[in-house]
């Protein structure tokens, strides 16, 4: 049988089934998706291909996935650093973006994203900014995969006037891509401290509806837990258990201040978590109690955040901090193993986005997102275990080639969907912009 694209690779984790390593196979790709996964020798008596990549010592991924991101904040990288969270939110990110928020700094904004996350073996991403519609666009283009969590906000923006419009646009912008292999979407209501009951009620209805996920940060901070039960007598997330959105079309961004009664909560009613190490140690922020949460049966995925708070976009390092963290806050050195910490950037956060019949493994009938991983280099020889290397050894760097539904997107290293001197360019002339700024005067 003739298919499109032979991938050869001295080892391939598929993550499912859990911590396989398969040695001198290959992966048969066609129209866009895995056919098989097969030793080489029977790949090579039983296929023939129009493209054969031979990758030696290299081993094939499946994509990363980044469940938390807002990609044009990459232009607000080091704008804003060594603040806690609301100083560094209400101070300075807000005001930036009242001055310099516009369809062209996100779509500029998104294409840097999108080349480092590239770059760095991800190739999808849920994001939470203004103009959606520019960043599916720009995905779209470069070939990469997006969720795009509509913003919805009570108060006024450059993308809507109150939380009615915010959530029209959601779901015009839904209805726009409904039937992209490459867009899908979810409703992205920021916070419980910046939305309220009553589009979050509407927000649960149309989830319902379009069965899509619901998006939101939640208990990123212990003012806003205080603040929450000052104000409604309650913390967050019995807010949005009360409402209804407690449900496993949830997305919970952060969690880092979780009691022993949330987790049995978010494990009972089957939400999901998306824990961002870096973002929470650099805002100082707390620490997700992952290893609880995992031990009581929660999927928790992993993410970077945005690049004003992280500030990279690149899974190497969460899947290393997410690990680490959870070994130093248990004084566990056995909590969340190297292939946990592959699968938060993998399947699981496939299916916290609600994609985990298409993503998220290399399995059979999935998209053909693929990425190989260089690991004949000094810091991840000798080869002992390529699932360790992954997680504690290896660079983003490491990254040579990647594929989005059997499409390639990066050979070698060189990105071949996007301009890499012009993505450098409009970063480098938004920068002036931005050093002249009056916000960080
Ligand atoms: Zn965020």
């Amino acid at each position: 049988m003739e298919v499109e694209l032979i991938i050869k690779s001295t080892w391939i984790v598929p993550v499912v089934p859990r911590a396989t390593v398969l040695r001198d196979y290959a992966i048969i790709i066609h129209e866009k998706k895995i056919l098989r996964i097969l030793p080489q020798q029977e790949a090579l008596d039983q296929y023939s291909a129009r493209h054969i990549v031979q990758l030696d010592e290299h081993v094939l991924i499946p994509g990363l996935i980044n469940s938390h991101c807002h990609a044009s904040m990459a232009l607000l990288r080091g704008a804003a650093d060594d603040l806690p969270l609301h100083e560094w939110l209400q101070n300075r990110i807000w005001p930036l973006e009242q001055e310099f928020i516009s369809r062209k700094f996100v779509v500029d904004g998104a294409e840097l994203a999108i080349a480092e996350m590239i770059a760095s073996g991800t190739t999808c991403f849920a994001d939470m900014y203004f103009f959606p519609d520019e960043v599916a666009k720009t995905a779209i283009s470069a070939n990469m995969r997006v969720q795009l969590a509509s913003p919805i906000l009570d108060f006024p923006s450059v993308w809507a006037a109150n939380a009615d419009e915010y959530i029209l646009k959601a779901t015009q912008t839904h209805d726009q891509y409904r039937n992209s292999d490459l867009v899908s979407t979810a409703f992205g209501p920021h916070s419980l401290y910046t939305v309220s009951d009553d589009p979050l009620r509407k927000i649960r209805i149309l989830a319902d509806e379009l069965d899509i996920p619901i998006h939101v940060h939640i208990h990123e901070t212990k003012t806003e837990i205080q603040d929450s039960i000052k104000s409604f007598g309650i913390s967050p997330l019995m807010r949005l258990k009360n409402l209804g959105l407690l449900t496993p079309r949830l997305v919970s961004v952060h969690c880092t201040h979780l009691m022993d009664h949330d987790i049995e909560l978010l494990s009972a009613q089957g939400a999901n978590v998306v824990h961002c190490p870096n973002s929470n140690m650099k805002l100082a922020s707390g620490i997700c109690n992952v290893s609880k949460l995992v031990h009581h049966g929660v999927n928790v995925a992993l993410g970077t955040d945005g690049a004003a708070s992280n500030n990279r976009l690149d899974m190497f390092g969460e899947m290393r901090a997410a690990t680490l963290l959870a070994k130093v806050s248990t004084e566990d050195a056995t909590s969340l193993p190297a292939y946990v910490a592959l699968e938060m950037a993998t399947i699981q956060g496939a299916k916290a986005l609600g994609l985990e019949e298409k993503i998220g493994s290399l399995e059979p009938g999935k998209f053909a997102d693929v990425v190989a991983v260089s690991l004949n280099d000094f810091n991840t020889l000798p080869i002992n275990d390529p699932i360790s290397h992954l997680v504690y050894g290896a660079n983003s760097s490491q990254v040579s080639n990647v594929w989005i539904g059997g499409k390639s997107v990066m050979r070698h290293g060189d990105l071949l969907t996007l301009e890499k001197t012009k993505i450098i360019n409009s970063a480098l002339s938004w920068q002036e912009k931005i050093e002249k700024s009056e916000s960080l005067a």
